[in-house]
């Protein structure tokens, strides 16, 4: 069969393998990026979905706008502000999950061959998209706080990229969160060289300590906007969506018309309902309060078993542990005997599109309880240390 050559570039799918591996009852993954099942407000979306039902029914099956429902525009319209000032229903498109929202994006802007900047390391996902687009990723280096600015302008120096794409809250994989500081900076070296900045932010509210930053699209004009009701509410209804200039919105709705002609009509009205109805807010307490203490169960457990054969970065939000195997060199070669010992976890490989061989791993604490993430990382240790 003749497939695009991307497809061949791309290699096998290695998270396809992993899904198939989870499917094993006895075990143990800390691959994925699944928030917690048993706290789906499965009853108060059942309710919402009835209640589009019999007040909506007909129109909520219907075709609906490219852009969006437009209650729901307004509505998270209504949650953002764009460089300080309050943002307009034009300057919201709903998309498929924000996974739709980077496609959109590589799909508008990228011509083959085209250079997008990235932090090191940056989301699998986004590599898939901007990869299927055919585009060039630079990493720019990155220190505790993410990209560093003065990195940045080295690199701009040598080439003009697309955009740069940076996840500030709670980085997947890294666990990373960009202060206030840090955030002014890189907006200033963006506005100055005139690059636009993808900001992609599925954390943002999974917040355990420390202070709130501003989103970079309330502190500048040259960013677009990646929400998404995926970990705050549930990843399967697929609903994100997209803040930007209006023309970009435009442009991004021109593209979606050919993917999908628009999101779930049906699904967008019901997440509309459930937000309507104020449950959004105390979901999202729970969720942090659950998430923290199995953050905390993972440190601990890394620190009991591995304590001589690790570091790590503590993260104080979302859903993700980085560490580094300190005594091995490539953390590919554990996998096999991991799967063995019925426990999972992503390579850190993954996570650079340069393909590097590096000992670090991204292991996920969300959707296991304290005595699960215990017994995953014994058997991880007895994985890594034979
Ligand atoms: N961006 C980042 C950084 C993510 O981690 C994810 C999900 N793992 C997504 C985007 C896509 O999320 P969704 O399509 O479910 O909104």
């Amino acid at each position: 069969m003749q497939y695009a050559s991307w497809m061949e570039e791309s290699g096998e799918s290695f998270i396809g393998e992993m899904l198939k591996a989870a499917q094993n009852p006895s075990m143990i993954s800390f691959a994925g990026g699944l928030p917690a099942l048993e706290l789906f407000p499965d009853q108060a979306l059942q309710r919402s979905f009835q209640h589009v039902f019999e007040e909506q029914g007909k129109p909520a099956l219907q075709y609906a706008q490219t852009a969006g429902h437009p209650q729901l525009r307004q509505w998270l319209a209504e949650q953002h502000k764009h460089n300080g000032k309050p943002v307009k229903i034009e300057e919201i498109a709903v998309t498929t999950g924000s996974q739709q929202g980077l496609s959109l994006l590589a799909q508008t802007f990228l011509d083959p061959g085209d250079v997008v900047f990235v932090e090191t390391p940056t989301y699998i996902g986004a590599i898939q998209a901007f990869q299927s687009f055919r585009a060039q990723m630079m990493m720019i280096p990155c220190d505790e706080q993410g990209v560093i600015p003065e990195e940045l302008e080295k690199k701009l120096k040598l080439v003009t990229p697309k955009f740069l794409y940076l996840i500030p809250n709670y980085q997947n994989p890294s666990g990373k969160v960009m202060g206030l500081e840090r955030r002014i900076e890189l907006l200033h070296v963006a506005k100055a060289h005139d690059l636009l900045v993808v900001e992609d932010n599925p954390y943002g509210e999974l917040r355990f300590e420390g202070e709130k930053s501003p989103n970079l699209i309330e502190l500048g004009d040259n960013v677009i906007y990646l929400g998404t009701f995926s970990k705050v509410l549930s990843p399967g209804l697929r609903v994100g969506y997209v803040v930007a200039d209006p023309d970009i919105i435009n442009h991004l709705c021109q593209t979606k018309e050919g993917v999908d002609l628009h999101s779930n009509n049906l699904t967008q009205r019901a997440v509309l309902e459930f937000l309507k109805e104020g449950l959004l807010p105390g979901h999202i307490q729970n969720l942090r309060t659950v998430y923290k203490e199995r953050r905390n169960a993972m440190v601990r457990a890394v620190e009991k078993y591995l304590g001589n054969e690790v570091e790590m970065i503590i993260p104080s939000g979302g859903l993700f542990l980085w560490a580094r195997f300190k005594k091995i060199t490539n953390s590919f070669d554990y996998v096999q005997e991991t799967i063995r010992q019925n426990v999972l976890y992503v390579p850190g490989a993954l996570f650079y599109p340069d393909g590097r061989v590096t000992s670090e791993v991204r292991l996920n604490y969300s959707c296991s309880t304290p005595e699960i993430i215990d017994e995953g990382i014994q058997r991880l240790a007895r994985a890594i240390k034979g």
